[in-house]
C-alpha cells in the first residue's frame, strides 16, 4: 500500500514539475496615462407605473362603477368578538366581487351617478388620483368591517355612499370638499337652484368631529387621521365619506332599506 501511494506522488510530482517548466510568463505594462475603468454605481430601476400612478390628467383613469366594487373577500379570516374569555359573536366577509354584483336598479348593475361625476371632477382639477377605499358594501362585508349599530343602515350597501381620499393630497382632504362645492356653483344644471348651490353644516353629533357639509343632494362627511377607522379604511390618511340624499332625477329622497340592500346577484 505505501509502495503504491510513493508512486502515485512520483506521478504527481513529475507531472506539476513538467508544466512549471512549459508555463511561459506573461508581463502586464502599464502607461504613464492609463486610467482605470470606472465603473458606474447600480442605479435600482423603477418598475413600470400603471395609468394612474402617473399623475397625469391624460392618463387618469375615468372612475366608473367598475370601482365601487365591494372589497370583501372569502380570504378575509372570521372576526370574533370575545367578552371575556367566551365567543359572543362571529363575523365572515362576503365572498368578494366575484361572487355577488353591484346594487341593482331596475335589473341593472348601478351606482348613483352624482357619486362618480364628483369623483371625477376631483380628479379632473387636481390632475391626482383619487383612492376609492370604500364604494358599495355587500351586507355581509358591511357587518364584517364594522358591526356597530351605527353601521347597520349604512348607504354603502344600496351604492349611495363611497369613502376615499385623494393620492398625493392626503393630508388635504379640504380641497375635494372645496372643489364639490364649486362643482354645483359652476355645472349649469344647478344654476339659481338655491338648495344645491349653499352648503350647510350638520351641527347634531355624529361620528366624526367634524361637522359635515350638506346640500340638497350630497352629505360630505370629513374622517380625520383617528376617525371613522374600519377594515375598508385601514390607511393612516384623513378620508371623505359622501352619501347621496337626494335623486334629483326621480326627485326622491335617497334612505337606506333593507329591501334595497338585497337588491343583487349572487354569483
Ligand atoms: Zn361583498
Amino acid at each position: 500500500m505505501r509502495i503504491l501511494l510513493g508512486i502515485l506522488l512520483l506521478f504527481t510530482s513529475c507531472g506539476s514539475s513538467s508544466k512549471e517548466e512549459t508555463v511561459q510568463g506573461e508581463y502586464i505594462f502599464r502607461l504613464h496615462d492609463e486610467e482605470f475603468l470606472h465603473i458606474q454605481p447600480l442605479k435600482p430601476k423603477a418598475p413600470p407605473q400603471y395609468p394612474w400612478q402617473t399623475g397625469s390628467q391624460n392618463s387618469l383613469c375615468r372612475i366608473t362603477k367598475e370601482y365601487l366594487r365591494c372589497k370583501g373577500s372569502p380570504l378575509n379570516l372570521p372576526r370574533i368578538v370575545k367578552e371575556g374569555d367566551k365567543e359572543s359573536a362571529r363575523y365572515t366577509d362576503c365572498g368578494g366581487p366575484d361572487k355577488h354584483s353591484l346594487p341593482l336598479k331596475n335589473g341593472k348593475e348601478s351606482i348613483y351617478p352624482i357619486l362618480l361625476e364628483l369623483l371625477n371632477r376631483i380628479q379632473e382639477i387636481t390632475k391626482r388620483p383619487v383612492v376609492i377605499t370604500s364604494g358599495h358594501r355587500c351586507p355581509d362585508h358591511n357587518t364584517y368591517i364594522d358591526p356597530s349599530p351605527q353601521n347597520s343602515a349604512s348607504k354603502h350597501m344600496i351604492g349611495a355612499e363611497v369613502d376615499f381620499y385623494i393620492q398625493g393630497l392626503e393630508t388635504h382632504p379640504e380641497v375635494a370638499i372645496k372643489i364639490i362645492q364649486d362643482f354645483y356653483k359652476t355645472d349649469s344644471r344647478y344654476q339659481k337652484q338655491k338648495d344645491y348651490l349653499e352648503f350647510k353644516r350638520f351641527e347634531k353629533l355624529t361620528n366624526s368631529s367634524t361637522a359635515p357639509w350638506y346640500n340638497k343632494e350630497i352629505f360630505i362627511k370629513l374622517f380625520k387621521a383617528h376617525e371613522g377607522r374600519n377594515l375598508d379604511n385601514r390607511h393612516s390618511h384623513p378620508y371623505i365619506s359622501l352619501q347621496v340624499r337626494f335623486d334629483k332625477e326621480k326627485n326622491l329622497a335617497v334612505t337606506f332599506s333593507w329591501e334595497q340592500a338585497q337588491q343583487f346577484l349572487r354569483k
